[in-house]
């Protein structure tokens, strides 16, 4: 199984990531990645950027050093109405959209909560992938938010990350599992804060592997399934 791919990476810009746009995308080719999202935290994370820095997106190139470029974000969920915090514009002006939950920026309440929290998200056009849904802190009705990201043409996220907790490892399991039963795509991100990580998804594709996963389900496996993947979500696709 070979990701290449990654949708999720941070850089100097989220405040609590320590490598350039340009440092992750010479990492990403050295992977043997043939495309990179760059998804810097909302403006809600602490020393996250403003607005403007994703306004500002427009004037990133679609390939730099033969690596294709989206332009994302990983936007903060701020309450459990599925506000983020980013205001429609520039967030239409996007190529990518994950929404994650973030302890520092909304409590955990419980269960019942956090699954109307993920449903409501769901609904938002512009958001494409549920980030790191598997974090333990804020559990959720699994077959319901997956059966929802079926509906509404969502991915969910295997996020390599994650995985580095032993206790979170079952969540991602059962969550991956129920995405193979029900035929809803998923994500495998590093969500690297640091170059040593891009294109780092040995966790992730372990546990997929582990579990028999079809790789046809991956949507970022590679440029084409990425183009697929958002032309069906109704976006722009910046490369044939
Ligand atoms: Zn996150
Ligand atoms: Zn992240």
């Amino acid at each position: 199984m070979k990701i290449r791919f990654d949708c999720h990476t941070h850089t100097i810009a989220s405040g609590h990531a320590y490598s350039t746009l340009e440092e992750n995308i010479k990492a990403a080719g050295t992977a043997g990645l043939n495309g990179l999202a760059v998804t810097d935290h909302g403006p809600a994370m602490p020393g996250g950027p403003h607005d403007i820095y994703f306004m500002n997106l427009r004037s990133l190139p679609t390939e730099h050093l033969g690596v294709k470029l989206l332009r994302g974000i990983e936007a903060n969920i701020i309450d459990y109405e599925g506000q983020l915090d980013l205001p429609e514009y520039p967030l239409k002006n996007l190529d990518f959209c994950i929404a994650s939950f973030h302890e520092i920026c909304i409590a955990p309440i419980n269960e019942q909560t956090h699954t109307q929290g993920w449903l409501n998200v769901i609904k938002n056009k512009y958001v494409d992938l549920l980030g790191h849904p598997g974090r333990g802190r804020f559990p959720f009705d699994i077959r319901t938010v997956v059966q929802a990201c079926g509906q509404y043409n969502k991915a969910i996220e295997i996020n390599n990350h994650t995985l580095n907790r032993e206790n979170d490892r079952e969540i991602c399991r059962e969550i991956a599992i129920v995405c193979k039963e029900l035929q809803v795509p998923v994500m495998v991100n590093s969500d690297a804060h640091f170059t040593h990580s891009v294109g780092e998804f040995s966790r992730s594709v372990n546990l997929l592997e582990e579990i028999d996963f079809p790789e046809e389900l991956i949507a970022n496996r590679s440029l084409e399934s990425m183009r697929e993947f958002l032309i069906k979500r109704g976006k722009r696709c910046r490369w044939e």
